[in-house]
């Protein structure tokens, strides 16, 4: 007999038919003999109601109170998974992330979880019952109710495979897999059997949101074996984990990201100093810096260029005029009309040429770098936002050719 981990995102739980089915196959994966803990998402869009509606009332809520709300999203889709549960006959109970013993940290609206009492989880089970949570809350020292981020269900899932021990979590959502590229955009795209932790992470920063980041880092921390699968079509999903066979590839996939600004900071003085006092604000301001490049001096001056999120781009305006205060207008350019393709494979690494076949592909279609950046195993570009979709596609077709 198994423990096993069953995830429902979202809209896998959006309407009665939904829930419906996801009752099926939790009662499949029970009927054969397995102990199942079940974590739901809240219903379709109920989360981003509950937010807007607490905007409707006070855009200037306290953190606390929008944790108190939108937990109750996860609440709703808990009891009625447990009802459809009920109604074919199976033994079953749903639990708040309290109930469940989730603790975390009092960081509300994205608190972390700190330790799961898995007495009452535990107790559920030996009665054999089936435990349905609700993923993405849990309750602070202040016995007050908190959340872990949007997206945290799948955090609440691993981090409950991890504390149990089980023997698998799945991770159920509207997509059959990792894939490739997005297979709604690049026709060719294939679903992956395996991924390593690495190479999740690299592409969900890439854009790629299959898996919520701070799941992949907790599995890959507690050595937490997932499946990502569909709750629809029932095929076998992804499995990441650790180390995988190579299936002789070299790169697991291509991904974009719109969410970048390119901000170029020019004619500054080229001395000691200046990356560490234009970073240094940048960072006070809590800014995230991806991709940088400063150009060789000339005249006495230098140009420095980077990236960042797009919704930051105000707080890097002023961080760079804190900075250096003398600056103009003419000094400092932002461009939001960019994206960041990527790809990115543990293969790479002991692969040369993987760079220049990426580049070759996107010179053969005509389109121009305008910055590069490494990592081992990753190589990003940024282009211009309209030539991202055909980057894409170019990169996929010279590294997974069709035969
Ligand atoms: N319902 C929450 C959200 O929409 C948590 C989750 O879906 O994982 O962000
Ligand atoms: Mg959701």
């Amino acid at each position: 007999m198994a423990l096993i981990v069953q995830k429902f995102g979202g809209t896998s739980v959006k309407d009665a038919p939904s829930i419906a089915r996801v009752a099926g196959i939790v009662a499949e994966t029970y009927s054969e003999g397995n102990d199942v803990i079940v974590v739901v998402s809240a219903q379709g869009d109920t989360t981003d109601d509950l937010i807007a509606k607490a905007n409707e009332i006070n855009p200037n809520h306290s953190r606390r109170e929008h944790d108190m709300l939108v937990s109750a999203g996860e609440q709703i889709s808990i009891s009625l998974l447990a009802m459809a549960l009920e109604k074919i006959g199976l033994p079953v109970v749903s639990l708040l992330g309290w109930q469940a013993g989730f603790t975390t940290n009092s960081s509300y609206t994205a608190a972390r979880i700190k330790k799961i009492n898995k007495e009452r989880l535990q107790n559920e089970l030996d009665s054999h019952k089936i435990v349905v949570v609700a993923g993405f809350q849990g309750i602070n020292k202040y016995d007050d109710i908190t959340t872990l981020g949007r997206g945290g269900s799948d955090t609440s899932a691993v981090a409950l495979a991890a504390a149990l021990h089980a023997d698998r979590c799945q991770i159920f959502t509207d997509v059959t897999g990792v894939f490739t590229a997005d297979p709604r955009k690049v026709k060719g795209a294939v679903k992956l059997s395996e991924i390593t932790y690495d190479e999740m992470l690299e592409l969900a920063s890439c854009g790629a949101q299959v898996l919520n980041n701070r799941s992949v880092e907790m599995a890959k921390k507690y050595n937490v074996e997932l499946e990502v699968l569909s709750s629809i079509e029932r095929e076998p999903g992804t499995i990441v984990k650790e180390a995988t066979k190579m299936e002789k590839m070299l790169i697991r996939g291509v991904a974009k990201d719109n969410d970048v600004a390119r901000i170029s900071v020019l004619r500054l003085p080229d001395s000691p100093g200046i990356a560490f006092k234009l970073f240094s604000k940048l960072a006070y301001r809590k800014v995230n810096v991806d991709i940088i490049l400063q150009s060789v001096g000339r005249d006495g001056t230098k140009d420095i260029t980077f990236t960042v999120p797009r919704g930051d781009d105000q707080l890097a305006r002023d961080a760079v005029f804190e900075a250096f205060p003398d600056l103009t207008e003419d000094n400092f350019i932002v461009d939001t009309n960019v994206s960041k393709v990527s790809i990115v494979g543990a293969g790479m690494e002991t692969h040369p040429g993987t760079a220049s076949q990426m580049f070759e592909a996107l010179f053969d279609a005509g389109i121009n770098i305008q910055m590069i950046s490494t990592s081992e195993i990753k190589i990003s570009v940024l282009v211009d936002q309209g030539d991202a979709d055909k980057a894409i596609s170019a990169i996929h077709d010279s590294f997974f050719p069709e035969d």
